[in-house]
């Protein structure tokens, strides 16, 4: 290690001899940093929005110097702001939900292709704007694990991949058998990741351009969630990407969360 974090303590033996312990705190000074990190950057992602708020309250407050289209436009920028809260307040809840563990993991069934079409359906809507072309290319594989964590890391994948590729882009999300296991993946041919950001992206609040991304909406939990929900599935997220050609999220599920039925179905099929 780099440094270590010593706290030493005197303490009576006998009549005239003292015990000296010396204990290694470094993990727990490390802990109480992330803890402080953490809280600030709670409070900062907060006080930015319920400022915005503040001030378009203040201002309709001066009834009648306040003309109606100004009204209509704070109106549409506080609904916006308090979307934004309400995000983060969500998100900071489900990261707090998963920290305990679980050890149910493996008795319920996800049906994913179902999860996939309803998240297609909020991709479409998401990016009707911006014209990206959509793929979703699903096998009919269902697993064995919490409903609501993969389909929150699932989610949380395409929808950054709709946030941050550029209009006329594309996007392809495939759920499929990679020999024994099975694999989710997001693709897209927008902005890319530097490689010297990819090993701190599941950190929470961390944005690789804090000022390019205030107003993509998010709030910098997405891909910490995504770690955290994996993990309760023993997975792990993958990330390749380059600069200015793309990126490719993704993770595999061990076979044994593949259920065998839908499995055994499909190679029938074949
Ligand atoms: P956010 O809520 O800001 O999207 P995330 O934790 O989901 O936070 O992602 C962390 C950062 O990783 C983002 O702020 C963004 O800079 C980068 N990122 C995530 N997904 C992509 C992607 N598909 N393409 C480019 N950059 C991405």
């Amino acid at each position: 290690r780099d440094s270590l974090d010593i706290e030493i303590r005197v303490m009576p033996y006998s009549d005239d001899q003292f015990l000296l312990v010396a204990r290694d705190v470094t993990q727990l000074k490390q802990l109480e940093n992330m803890r402080r990190d953490f809280v600030a950057n709670v409070s900062h992602e907060l006080k930015t929005p319920l400022t915005v708020l503040q001030g378009y309250l203040e201002m309709l407050g001066d009834v009648e110097n306040t003309p109606p289209a100004m009204t209509q436009k704070a109106l549409t920028q506080m609904q916006q702001q308090s979307d934004r809260m309400k995000n983060l307040v969500d998100q900071l809840l489900q990261l707090s939900r998963m920290e305990t563990p679980s050890h149910d993991v493996f008795e319920h069934v996800v049906d994913v292709p179902t999860v996939l079409g309803e998240l297609r359906q909020e991709a479409e809507k998401l990016s009707a704007d911006k014209q990206l072309k959509l793929v979703f290319d699903v096998e009919p594989i269902r697993v064995y694990g919490k409903s609501d964590l993969l389909r929150s890391a699932m989610q949380n994948l395409v929808t950054n991949a709709v946030r941050y590729t550029q209009a006329g882009g594309n996007i392809r999300v495939t759920w499929r058998k990679v020999r024994d296991e099975v694999e989710f993946s997001v693709e897209d041919n927008g902005p890319g990741i530097e490689n010297e950001h990819i090993p701190r992206l599941t950190e929470r609040f961390y944005r690789v351009d804090a000022d390019r991304n205030s107003d993509s909406g998010g709030t910098g939990l997405g891909l910490s969630i995504v770690k955290q929900a994996l993990e309760h599935h023993n997975s792990h997220l993958e990330v390749n990407s380059k600069p200015g050609a793309g990126s490719r999220f993704w993770f595999r599920l061990p076979a044994g969360l593949i259920e065998e039925r839908l499995g055994k179905a499909k190679s029938q099929k074949r």
